[in-house]
């Protein structure tokens, strides 16, 4: 079968290799669609040693149940499913509350991350990582396991304080935060504030149900903060899915005291928390920050759910599997609006 695969740092290639077979617990899925994200550019710049090669990439996986292994119960050949990606030790302490993204045993990782992912035209899963999609279009569905999942993970976190009348500042329109806006918009009454550096992602975040965008640049922080009012008020929540320098400069100067700062991106910027008196301290008093990590598998059903209601949808930009490198390229520079998905 075909797959593209890292094959060493910085290298993406289409190859062929044999079609796995599903063992005791796994099911065989002919790909649906996958999608593209930025965390596979962060995998693709990684130096060697980060990631095992060769590995097939793409760890937001739809398909179809071609095969099932010794032991699996409840799934049937031809069921249409999407992928759970994590795979804790269901074990731990963190495991047995149903938090695998936290897993205290097994190294940050997943389907596609630490072993072979859905860019090829099979994979093999663990059956108990399957969700069914029902009537749900599959390639609507790939996005959802992660796109739609980590911004649902980061929202749910942050449920308290996205009040009515409170406001949201969300950093990075891309295809997290575009799904994130959606999120956002359904299960909250907040003022939805999106903050991109692309005009066309501006333009999606309006259609998606911000209330107001605001250009990343110079003047950013003064704009927002024409919309929240002055220091000690602000964003309830900041949510951002860049994490680098400039975005979390702005982060820290728009959060209100006692906010929320949810670090989405892997951008790899620095945000100090040094608490001090001096004026003005650089993150105000009571103010929390959290790096999320994708989601649960509760909460992957839950937004199928939204999706299968037809209140979350992804903006998608579908590419055959064989351009994948072309896609990422065009992912690199800025050039996809909401996600891009790869149908084999
Ligand atoms: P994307 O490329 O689809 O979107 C990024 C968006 O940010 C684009 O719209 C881009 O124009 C915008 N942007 C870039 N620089 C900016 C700046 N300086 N100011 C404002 N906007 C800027 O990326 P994505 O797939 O949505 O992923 C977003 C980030 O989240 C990546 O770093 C990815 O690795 C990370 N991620 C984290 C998790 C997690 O569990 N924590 C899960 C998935 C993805
Ligand atoms: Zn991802
Ligand atoms: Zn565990």
């Amino acid at each position: 079968m075909r797959a593209i695969q890292l094959t060493a740092p910085g290298t993406l290639e289409q190859v062929e290799v044999p079609t796995p077979a599903p063992g005791p617990g796994e099911a065989l899925l002919a790909t649906a669609a996958v999608g593209a994200c930025h965390s596979d550019l962060h995998i693709l710049d990684a130096p060697a040693g980060a990631y095992p090669t060769p590995m097939t990439i793409g760890h937001e996986i739809s398909g179809r149940i071609v095969g099932l292994g010794a032991g699996v119960t409840g799934w049937s050949e031809g069921e249409s499913v999407a992928v759970y990606g994590i795979i804790g030790c269901g074990r731990c302490r963190a495991c047995l509350r149903g938090w695998e993204n936290q897993c205290r045993t097994v190294p940050i990782g997943g389907i596609g991350i630490s072993r072979d992912g859905g860019l090829a035209e099979y994979v093999v899963v663990p059956a108990d990582r399957l969700l069914p999609l029902g009537e749900l279009d599959p390639v609507q569905a790939a996005p959802l396991t992660d796109a739609g999942l980590t911004p649902y993970h980061a929202i749910g976190i942050n449920r308290d304080a996205l009040r009515p009348g409170t406001c949201c500042v969300v950093i990075g329109i891309g295809g997290l935060g575009h799904m994130a806006v959606q999120i956002l918009a359904v299960t909250t009454a907040v003022t939805i504030i999106a903050v991109d550096t692309s005009d066309a992602a501006l333009r999606l975040a309006k259609r998606m149900g911000a209330h107001h965008t605001v250009a990343a640049g110079p003047t950013a922080v003064e704009q927002i903060r024409e919309l929240t009012g002055p220091a000690p008020d602000g964003a309830d929540v900041v949510l951002d899915f860049v994490c680098v320098d400039a975005t979390l400069a702005t982060a820290r100067q728009v959060v209100s005291t006692g906010g929320q700062l949810t670090l989405v991106g892997l951008g790899g910027g620095s945000l100090c928390l040094a608490a001090t008196v001096a004026h003005p301290p650089p993150v105000p008093m009571e103010t929390n920050a959290i790096i999320p990590f994708w989601g649960t598998r509760a909460e992957l059903a839950e937004v199928i759910a939204l999706a299968g209601q037809g209140l979350l949808r992804a903006e998608v930009q579908t590419f055959a599997m064989a351009e994948a490198v072309r896609a990422y390229g065009q992912l690199r520079a800025g050039d996809v609006h909401g996600r891009a998905v790869l149908v084999p």
